[in-house]
């Protein structure tokens, strides 16, 4: 058998609504981007949304926006997505790592408190795996200006307290990549209730342009435009756009088979050496993805014992401190990150995705349960315990 690490949902019938942009005569952002935006204002409950072309170019937009540059210090997870510390080195500004937690894997909120220096200007939390950071206590712990940029990537339909992401921050930012909870094939959103920031970004998501393509032609005439800051480019095109409509009203039917796929795979691994972050009470986690440890310095043979049975494991992550961009700085040194460093080297993600049928998840847990499991020495054993069910 073989079980793909990620298999889409989107109907076939998808294509008609792109043929309907294309006869609309009109591809870039417009109406149907409009569209979404007011979803995923109603969604988050936040005043402003922003569809752009990717997380990333949405997160360059947001920095761009808030005049975070040159000499500013941003503090980042080391367990993450290379992604959420590249933006900040993309708008010249310095990511400063800090260590995660060892049940949670979430960013260490009194490691940040003591990161704070007088140059910091942001923190960007990030919810790994789909469980959100208690962002109201990082907002505790920071100096009222210091701005929280939430890496809502893996986190579209997950709470912490009933509160989702990008009601108590500065913003929130979601990916819409190919094998995220939500898709379109490229594409993201920042999601504020912060009207200058706002208003900011409608500019650095268009080369700092004071008029959308939209708006340039309105009332039939061509208005002149200016750019009085400096911007990427950033937006999402209406061609993309309707693929996400229909997705937004039906998120939380996939979200609970999400939720079940991830409690079988749980129950089904308790009590063995493969370990498995906390959901911590409060939080509803938007299972994106799901993520064991390995204890033992076993993993890349458990992955490659996976990947042979036509099971598509992958490794999400690899602390970003110990990529070579990263590693090779000198104000970076592994020691100050043990718990990344120990996860990143022991962990793989399994199959989860809403259309993965119970008998493609069997088949992953008998790969486990009868190659993998018997075959992790008891050493191993003994070493991991802390992280395990
Ligand atoms: C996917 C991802 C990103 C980047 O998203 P893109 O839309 O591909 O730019 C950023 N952060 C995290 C945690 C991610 O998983």
């Amino acid at each position: 058998m073989r079980v793909p690490f990620y298999r889409h949902s989107l109907p076939a019938s998808s294509a008609t609504l792109v043929a309907e942009v294309i006869e609309s005569g009109f591809l870039t952002s417009g109406q149907r981007c409009s569209r979404v935006e007011e979803q995923l204002c109603a969604i988050f409950g936040t005043s402003h949304a922003k569809l752009t072309s990717s997380w990333t170019q949405g997160a360059v937009a947001v920095l761009l926006a808030l005049g975070i540059g040159p000499g500013d210090e941003v503090i980042v997870p080391a367990m993450t997505f290379v992604a959420t510390a590249n933006v900040v080195k993309q708008v010249g500004a310095r990511p400063v790592f800090v260590d995660v937690e060892p049940s949670t894997l979430l960013i260490d909120i009194a490691l940040v408190k003591a990161a704070v220096t007088p140059r910091t200007r942001a923190v960007i939390p990030v919810h790994l795996y789909g469980q959100m950071v208690d962002i109201p206590t990082l907002r505790q712990a920071l100096r009222p200006e210091i701005r929280i940029i939430e890496d809502a990537a893996h986190c579209f339909e997950g709470t912490r307290n009933g509160r989702r992401p990008g009601q108590d921050s500065d913003a929130a930012i979601f990916s819409f990549y190919a094998t995220k909870n939500v898709t379109c094939g490229e594409g993201g959103a920042v999601v504020t209730n912060d009207g200058e920031l706002a208003a900011n970004l409608k500019e650095t998501v268009l080369h700092g342009m004071s008029a959308a393509a939209a708006q340039r032609f309105s009332g039939g005439r061509y208005q002149h435009w200016d750019v009085a800051r400096l911007g990427t480019k950033a937006n999402l095109p209406d061609l993309l756009a309707v693929l996400l409509e229909a997705q937004l009203d039906t998120v939380d039917e996939r979200l609970a088979r999400r939720e079940a796929l991830a409690q079988r795979y749980e129950d089904s691994l308790a009590g063995t050496p493969l370990g498995v972050p906390t959901i911590e009470p409060g939080v509803v986690s938007a299972r994106h993805l799901f993520p064991i440890h390995v204890p033992g310095g076993q993993r890349d043979w458990v992955m490659r014992t996976l990947n042979d049975q036509g099971i598509g494991a992958t490794v999400n992550y690899r602390s970003v401190t110990e990529l070579s961009l990263y590693r090779n700085d000198p104000a970076v040194q592994r020691h100050d990150f043990p718990v990344s460093l120990d996860w990143g080297e022991g962990t793989l993600c399994l199959p989860l995705f809403p259309t993965l049928t119970e008998e493609e998840q069997d088949y992953v847990l008998n790969v486990l349960r009868y190659e993998v499991i018997p075959s992790l020495t008891s050493h191993a054993i003994e070493e991991r315990g802390v992280a395990a069910l």
